[in-house]
């Protein structure tokens, strides 16, 4: 059987410099890898990591062509696995998905049995994407901070590149929670967008990163970091006494610089994110919680739903850093 998917394709010239374009073809469930479960993609969504993969980055994507996609929602159309039948309705995030195995921009997948989440009860396949890997990385960033103590009386929060989908979607669940939530943006107009998310105060991002100094004045209870680079080193310098910071991304640049006095004055605590190789069983909690407690009434205009053939405009947006919040991308019947 026929079926579209959004392929990325790479090109080397005479003196070796490799060009990728993105395009949409035609393929046959033959050409898709082997695995237990074959599931017809109703929504996709747009991360950051597909931007990466579809411009060629060879940290996500070894090997092109590819069918980018790190997330996909639809119906099981055939499995071989126990526990998943046709018709179920399953979420599959991260992992391998979308790096080096053809991922949710195409109208199919197959996959392994062990990389499927069923949908919970009450939630669509649209709403799962909503939340995207986005989501789910910005909810173990919160259940981190909770884990670690920080309570909403103790003071303001900073989520960073908040204007992005994981940041978005950080910035919902915090203040859902009850938490005074700062955001931190590179966009002039950002304060319109956050503020729709029931965030009042934003700093400006190269305002932020002015001041050289080793340590700064304690502002932050907590933060999430979507960001990384500079940006994560000078949140840490801000930091309360026993402040935690979360630290997911790298759209600012993979190494920062610090010292250890946020670490050994006031008692820093830094903590990773990873929601792509977690175990399965984690995700499902978080999906569980996304469905029902952390629900998210989306405010009108700041989801964007796509086709196939808008997606390599977004990608060039997100790029830039000039989208806002979370794309899913809808395949057609
Ligand atoms: P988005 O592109 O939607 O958001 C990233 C945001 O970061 C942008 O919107 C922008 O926000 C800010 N930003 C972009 N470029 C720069 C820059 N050069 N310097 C400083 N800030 C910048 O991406 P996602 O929300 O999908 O992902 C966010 C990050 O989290 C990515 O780095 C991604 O790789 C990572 N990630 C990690 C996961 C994990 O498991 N650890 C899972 C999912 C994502 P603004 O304009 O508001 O400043």
């Amino acid at each position: 059987m026929k079926f579209k998917a959004l392929r990325v394709s790479e090109t080397v010239d005479k003196a070796g410099k490799a060009t990728f374009k993105q395009s949409i073809e035609t393929l046959d469930l033959n050409d898709l890898p082997a695995g237990d479960v074959l599931i017809k993609v109703a929504f996709s969504s747009l991360n950051y990591k597909d931007a990466l993969s579809a411009t060629g980055n060879r940290g996500v994507t070894r090997q092109f062509p590819h069918t980018p996609g790190i997330d996909a929602a639809g119906a099981v159309i055939a499995s071989s696995a126990d526990g998943i039948y046709a018709g179920d309705q399953v979420i599959v995030t991260g992992y391998d998905l979308g790096m080096n195995t053809a991922g949710g921009f195409g109208q199919y997948i197959r996959v392994p049995a062990a990389w499927c989440v069923p949908i919970p009860k009450g939630m669509t396949a649209k709403d799962a994407m909503v939340f995207g890997t986005a989501g789910i990385t910005a909810a173990l960033s919160v259940i981190k901070l909770e884990q670690r103590g920080v309570r909403p009386e103790e003071g303001p929060l900073l989520v960073t590149g908040a204007t992005g989908g994981v940041g978005t979607v950080a910035m919902a669940l915090l203040t859902k929670l009850g938490y005074q939530v700062v955001a931190m943006s590179g966009k002039p107009d950002a304060a319109s967008y956050c503020q729709r998310f029931g965030v009042g105060k934003v700093l400006d991002r190269s305002e932020f990163l002015t001041s050289k100094k080793p340590m700064l004045s304690a502002r932050w209870r907590g933060a999430v970091d979507c960001v990384g680079g500079e940006v994560l080193g000078t949140v840490l310098k801000q930091m309360t006494p026993a402040g935690v910071v979360t630290a997911c991304g790298l759209a600012g640049g993979t190494e920062f610089c610090a010292s250890v006095f946020p670490f050994i004055i006031r008692g820093v605590e830094l903590l990773g994110i990873d929601s792509v190789e977690i175990p399965l069983n984690q995700k499902a909690a978080v999906w569980m919680k996304l469905a029902n407690e952390w629900r998210i009434d989306w405010p009108a205009d700041t989801v964007k739903e796509i086709s196939l053939l808008q997606v390599p405009d977004h990608i060039q947006s997100m790029l830039k850093a000039a989208h806002y919040g979370r794309v899913v991308i809808k395949h057609e019947c």
